[in-house]
């Protein structure tokens, strides 16, 4: 049992979670580095939402609201982390949901969405086809899904395949602590914040966005400018941090 005052309490279940998540293969070890990426980013920027975060989160509700097909990409790390999020997310916005890994196998699939359907979800099914431009298995996706959105999230991509959905001509909104990497700063739209944090901040947004805000928020989309205002949180953080 992780106590409930320890200074990294969050932290620690999240840990837990996803180590328990790997012993039973859904998410896969390379996710636990990844995740260790995103701690060290999110300890820089005070593990909070920062107001551009809270920018790019109503921003994304806006895409995914106005969107004509709006897809959620979900991988393992999503899905032990924010399962019950993105019920939530699917419920408010109306997007589809599809499980889509960098490592895949089909047991991993049943897998998560096993996962996703228990908090409520309703997973998109059929027969996957090499329809993104990469190599290999990570092209794979569904024709009614991934490859027919024109707004697709995808929390916690790898860069290559955010810029190979770009490449697609889709709209891609992600959710990455690092605002250097190249999934940051490929994407149309960075939301610089922790999964379980960003996910119910879009979810929120979607109920509380003003009729004339949305069109607004996406007329004025500037991603450089909030990957700017997110490096420039870090910054200041760092510069007062022995304080
Ligand atoms: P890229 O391929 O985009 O250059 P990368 O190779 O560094 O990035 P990947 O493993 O491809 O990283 O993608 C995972 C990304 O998700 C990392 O940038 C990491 O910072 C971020 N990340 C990991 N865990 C979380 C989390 N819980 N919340 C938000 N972001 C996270
Ligand atoms: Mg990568």
């Amino acid at each position: 049992m992780i106590p409930k005052d320890h200074p990294r309490y969050r932290s620690l279940v999240a840990r837990e979670r996803l180590a328990r998540c790997a012993r039973e293969g859904v998410v896969a070890l390379e996710g636990l580095t990844a995740h260790g990426r995103g701690e060290a980013f999110d300890y820089l920027i005070g593990e909070k939402t920062t107001g551009s975060a809270s920018l790019a989160a109503r921003t994304a509700a806006a895409m995914l609201l106005a969107a004509r097909h709006a897809v959620i990409s979900v991988n393992g790390n999503t899905a032990a982390l924010a399962a019950e999020e993105i019920a939530a997310l699917q419920q408010a916005s109306g997007a589809d949901v599809e499980v889509n890994l960098f490592h895949r196998t089909e047991e991993r699939i049943a897998l998560i969405t096993g996962i996703l359907e228990k908090h409520g979800a309703r997973v998109l099914s059929g027969t996957v086809e090499r329809l993104v431009p990469l190599s290999h298995d990570r092209a794979l996706c569904l024709p009614h899904g991934i490859a027919d959105a024109d707004v697709v999230l995808v929390p916690l991509e790898d860069g290559d395949r955010c810029a190979a959905l770009r490449a697609m001509g889709k709209t891609v909104i992600t959710v990455d602590l690092n605002p250097l990497s190249r999934t940051a700063r490929t994407a149309t739209l960075t939301v610089v914040d922790e999964v379980t944090r960003a996910i119910p901040a879009i979810t929120a947004a979607c109920a509380s966005l003003e009729p004339d805000e949305a069109g607004r928020l996406i007329a004025t989309l500037d991603n450089t400018y909030l990957l700017r205002a997110a490096i420039d949180e870090m910054r200041e953080r760092l510069s007062h941090a022995l304080e």
